[in-house]
């Protein structure tokens, strides 16, 4: 059950009586007049920041998988050298520099 005095949730100022706010307008009111644009504010950083923070954590697992892919790129060519032997394949330059 809802309390009849709601206080600002972040500095507890008391923001709406039940029996002076309209029902739903009481039910939603969570901060203060001074609180509500701080509060909003801090949640659009926050958002933000977290989707800042997953981003670079896909950039990482991205990264990740391309130097195990190169890893696994070198093992092949080095097992394949081995295989054909080095003479024959003097003109590849392992890739670096021209595609
Ligand atoms: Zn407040």
């Amino acid at each position: 059950m809802l309390p009849d005095i709601k206080r600002c949730e972040r500095c507890y100022k008391p923001i709406s009586w039940v029996d002076r706010a309209d029902w739903y307008s009481h039910i939603r009111i969570k901060y203060c007049d001074e609180c509500r644009p701080i509060v909003e504010r801090e949640k659009t950083a926050a958002r933000l920041k977290r989707f800042r923070e997953r981003q670079k954590e896909a950039a990482k697992i991205r990264d990740q998988k391309l130097k195990d892919l190169e890893l696994e790129n070198l093992v092949l060519r080095e097992k394949l050298k081995a295989m054909w032997g080095d003479e024959n394949h003097d003109t590849d330059n392992n890739g670096s520099g021209n595609v």
